[in-house]
C-alpha cells in the first residue's frame, strides 16, 4: 500500500459542503472553530451555566459571532445565579457603543464586563433578595478569550504547550490576603465561626453575613464591600488553539489545574466535561454542586484538540510558579505572564475592586448637550447632578467640568458603599 493510500485511509473522508466551506473561511477568516461539553452533578441545586454560541457583535451579521460560556454558582438561594445569567450579557453590549470596529470592541469588552457586573448586581439588590453568587463569564471571538470572575468559580487555559494556566482570581477570604485586607479597610470583619466555647472552625468568613467570598453578585444582606467587580484578563491564543476548563468550586476543591487539564487531553470536549466531573468525585464523593465546561478553541475542524506536547521540565517548573494553586492570589497586574512562556499573549489583566480605576478615563463624554450620561447605569442626567468619578482626586477646572467617565447620584453612592465611604 503506498504512503498516499495509507494516510488517506487514515482520515475521515470530508463531505463536500465542508471543504467549500473551509475554502470559504480560509480566504475571508481565520476564525477557529469552538466546540464544547458540559457535565454536572447538583447537591443544592445552585450551580447555574450558560452556554451561547450564536452571540453578534453586530445584530444580525454572522460575520461578527462570538461566543459566551459562564458558570453561576449560587449561595443563599439561586435567584441571585439566575438574574446574572439572564442579564450580563446584555448589560456588556449596553455598555458598548454601536458602530465599532472588532478591535474597538475587543479593546472595550474589559471595561463593559466591569459596567455589567457592578449594572447587574444594583438591578439585583433591587429587587430585595438576599441570595448571592459567583460569577465566571468567558467571552470567545475568534482568538481572543476575555475572562471576567467575581468568586471562586475557576477558569483554566490549557495550551498546545502542555502549559496549564489560569485565567481567573479566587476571591476567597481565606486564601487572598489582598482581598481580606480590603474588605476589612472598607469596615468588614474578617474572622472565622465561633462554636464550642469559643473554638473557631471553617474557612474565613466576612462578618456580618458569614460569606466566604468577598467578591459576588447579589448579596444584599452582606456589607457593600464584597463587590461585584471582577477580575478580568483577556488574552489570544496562537493558532494552534487551546481548552478552556470552566467550573465550579465542587471541582476546584478537589483538583488542581493540571489535574483537570491532565484528566481529559485528548478526547473531545463533550466526553472531557464528564471525565473532568468523574475525576473530581473520585476521592471524595459528590459534596457540592459540580458544574464544568469544557470548551476547545480548535485551529480548522479536528475532531479533537491535539495532545499537548510533553513539555518541557523547565516549563513545569515555571508554570506551576507561576499557576499553581498557591499563587491564585496574585491579583496584580503582570505577575501572571502567560507571554513569559511563548505560547499566549497577553492583552489585559485588572483585577482592582476600585470602580474608579476599573472605569478609566478615555471615555467621550458629551459636554456640550448638557446632559451625561452615566458609565454604569447608562440614565442620561443633566449637569449639575451626580459626578464625575475623578472629582475624587483633583480640583476639576471649571474649562473641564466634566472630564473622566460621569456617575449618576444613585451609582455614585454605590460607589463610595464598595469602598467603605457609606455615610
Ligand atoms: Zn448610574
Amino acid at each position: 500500500m503506498s504512503k498516499a493510500e495509507l494516510s488517506r485511509m487514515k482520515q475521515p473522508l470530508v463531505p463536500l459542503a465542508t471543504l467549500i466551506g473551509r475554502e470559504l473561511r480560509n480566504g475571508k477568516t481565520e476564525k477557529p472553530f469552538v466546540k464544547y461539553g458540559q457535565a454536572g452533578l447538583a447537591k443544592k441545586g445552585e450551580d447555574y451555566f450558560l452556554i451561547k454560541t450564536d452571540c453578534h457583535r453586530v445584530p444580525g451579521d454572522s460575520s461578527t459571532s462570538f461566543s459566551v460560556f459562564a458558570i453561576l454558582d449560587g449561595h443563599n438561594g439561586i435567584s441571585a445565579a439566575i438574574f446574572a445569567k439572564e442579564n450580563i450579557i446584555n448589560n456588556v453590549m449596553s455598555a458598548i457603543p454601536q458602530g465599532v470596529s472588532r478591535e474597538e470592541w475587543l479593546q472595550a469588552l474589559p471595561r463593559a464586563l466591569v459596567v455589567a457586573f457592578v449594572k447587574t448586581d444594583m438591578e439585583f439588590q433591587k429587587k430585595g433578595e438576599t441570595s448571592g453568587t459567583t460569577a465566571t463569564f468567558v467571552i470567545i471571538d475568534g482568538w481572543t478569550v476575555t475572562v471576567a470572575s467575581v468568586g471562586d468559580s475557576r477558569c483554566i487555559l490549557d495550551t498546545q504547550g502542555g502549559v496549564v494556566s489560569l485565567l481567573t482570581v479566587d476571591h476567597r477570604l481565606e486564601e487572598n490576603v489582598e482581598e481580606r485586607e480590603r474588605v476589612t479597610a472598607s469596615g468588614g470583619e474578617v474572622g472565622r465561626l465561633n462554636v464550642f466555647g469559643g473554638n473557631e472552625v471553617g474557612p474565613l468568613r466576612c462578618w456580618p453575613g458569614g460569606l466566604c467570598l468577598s467578591r459576588s453578585i447579589g448579596d444584599t444582606d452582606v456589607g457593600e464591600y464584597i463587590v461585584p467587580i471582577p477580575h478580568v484578563k483577556q488574552v489570544k491564543l496562537s493558532n494552534a488553539g487551546g481548552r478552556l476548563i470552566i467550573a465550579s468550586d465542587g471541582i476546584w476543591d478537589t483538583l488542581s489545574s493540571d489535574m483537570a487539564a491532565k484528566s481529559c487531553r485528548g478526547v473531545p470536549a463533550e466526553l472531557a466535561a464528564k471525565l473532568v466531573v468523574k475525576e473530581a468525585l473520585r476521592s471524595r464523593g459528590l459534596k457540592d454542586d459540580t458544574t464544568c465546561l469544557v470548551v476547545d478553541i480548535i485551529p480548522s475542524d479536528y475532531p479533537v484538540l491535539p495532545m499537548p506536547a510533553t513539555p518541557r521540565k523547565k516549563h513545569n517548573v515555571l508554570s506551576s510558579l507561576l499557576f499553581g494553586k498557591k499563587s491564585q492570589n496574585l491579583a496584580n497586574k503582570g505577575t501572571n505572564k502567560l507571554s513569559a512562556v511563548g505560547v499566549v499573549e497577553e492583552l489585559f489583566e485588572e483585577g482592582s475592586a476600585m470602580l474608579t480605576e476599573r472605569l478609566g478615563n478615555n471615555v467621550p463624554s458629551d459636554t456640550n448637550s448638557g446632559i451625561h450620561r452615566c458609565a454604569v447605569c447608562l440614565a442620561d442626567q443633566p449637569s449639575g447632578d451626580g459626578l464625575s468619578v475623578n472629582n475624587d482626586h483633583f480640583i476639576t477646572p471649571v474649562s473641564k467640568p466634566w472630564e473622566g467617565p460621569f456617575l449618576c447620584t444613585n451609582c455614585q453612592k454605590k460607589k463610595d458603599a464598595m469602598e467603605g465611604k457609606r455615610s
